[in-house]
């Protein structure tokens, strides 16, 4: 999917298909609504009779829909167009190593209905098969949200998205494996499946408004694993086998502590979730001897260092620090202009942004490189869910760009 880049368009001219008009029409209506079809006219830079046929083929479509007449001095008063995301839904899924959680949004990614999750089963078939009875029954509560129209789901690994499988997710030990469409069959409903940071990326990039809107970011999703996300020029890398960005998985110490995926010493066996709460028990990433603190969550532990633990908030810092010694060489391979961070940890920000910052500058090869900007994303925003929601939604906003 190549999505649309709002401040490139320009209207289509001769030769270019009615359907990529419609498109470029709903884009604009999606970010600027309300808008009247005078102002669309002029965003799109055309008649105002053209734009006419095209929203009414739109409302036809069931896409868009007028709502309350607006203000004006004199003359015709305008009605407002908006999208239409009344009585239809989209599913979102984030697959996480330990627990998978589901959210019910509207088509511009609102949620709708509280986040439900469940522990994640390492059985495929046994996932999907409990992970149709919740959608079915979270499905079945909401009844009045309308029709579903698809489900989005986020994976913990590389994810071939054209084939619907799951190239490798380490921390499941899941291998080649076809997800999408046993989902979609015990569902009834299209799926479409991508990795958790790529997700991220695409829904920031969808979301993020105007001409100041940034096109190379990278985006950090610390959870159980480490998700990376790379936009340059406007659009997501994927590379030639789809593991492109997989930054996780390059090692801040070929000594270092063993990873979900074999190596050792890997960026994400520093910084996941896992990683964290490890190195405060003491333990090798991975040990399962000894007795269980399986329990204890990184809000847990921040709520600790809070109250004054102070080997809670070594083994946080210690993240913060190797978090900005990866972020260094992200920066020095990617450049972006910004960096978006998002996870559980990021709720302690207050307590380790000085730490990352210093981290990342003592590796970064310049100072502007240094002090690349880094953006929180709040957990609350529940930002892989988004990510999933926006796999169903975006498709029929962004498709190709045209300009
Ligand atoms: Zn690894």
């Amino acid at each position: 999917m190549r999505p649309l880049q709002p401040h490139a368009l320009r209207v289509a001219t001769r030769g270019t298909s009615r359907e990529i008009n419609r498109r470029i029409a709903l884009n604009l209506i999606r970010l600027h609504q309300p808008i009247s079809r005078a102002d669309l006219a002029r965003l799109m830079g055309t008649r105002r009779g053209a734009v006419s046929l095209l929203v009414g083929e739109l409302i036809q479509r069931g896409a868009v829909f007028e709502g309350a007449t607006g203000e004006a001095t004199r003359g015709r008063k305008p009605t407002f167009l908006y999208i239409d995301s009344r009585k239809r839904c989209v599913v979102a899924i984030d697959i996480r190593p330990t627990r998978t959680f589901v959210l019910v949004t509207d088509l511009v990614g609102q949620q709708l209905a509280s986040v439900t999750s469940f522990p994640t089963e390492r059985d495929p078939k046994r996932f999907v098969a409990t992970l149709a009875k919740r959608v079915r029954a979270v499905l079945l509560e909401n009844k009045d949200l309308g029709r579903c129209l698809g489900v989005g789901v986020v994976v913990p690994g590389m994810v071939d998205t054209e084939a619907g499988k799951v190239l490798l997710a380490p921390n499941l030990a899941w291998r080649d494996l076809s997800l999408r469409d046993p989902i979609a069959k015990a569902l009834g409903l299209p799926v479409q499946i991508e990795n958790s940071g790529k997700a991220c990326a695409l829904a920031q990039l969808w979301a993020t408004r105007g001409a100041q809107a940034p096109s190379n970011f990278v985006y950090l999703t610390v959870s159980d694993g480490l998700g990376v996300g790379i936009v340059l020029g406007g659009e997501l890398v994927r590379g030639q086998h789809n593991i492109a960005g997989e930054f996780g998985h390059v090692p801040l110490n070929i000594d270092g502590p063993r990873c979900g995926c074999g190596a050792s010493g890997c960026w994400e066996a520093y910084v996941s979730n896992l990683a964290t709460l490890s190195r405060y028990f003491g333990r090798e990433l991975g040990d399962r001897s000894g007795p269980s603190n399986i329990s204890l969550t990184v809000p847990d532990l921040i709520a600790r260092a809070r109250g004054g633990d102070g080997k809670a908030l070594a083994a946080i810092l210690s993240t913060g620090r190797y978090l900005g010694l990866g972020l260094g060489s992200l920066v020095n391979a990617i450049d972006p202009s910004l960096v978006y961070i998002g996870g559980e940890i990021t709720t302690a920000w207050d307590l380790i942004e000085d730490t990352v910052r210093a981290a990342l500058a003592e590796r970064a090869l310049t100072p502007s490189a240094g002090a690349t900007p880094i953006v929180i994303v709040p957990p609350e925003q529940y930002p892989r869910l988004r990510g999933a929601a926006a796999l169903v939604a975006a498709p029929s906003f962004a498709k190709e760009v045209v300009a």
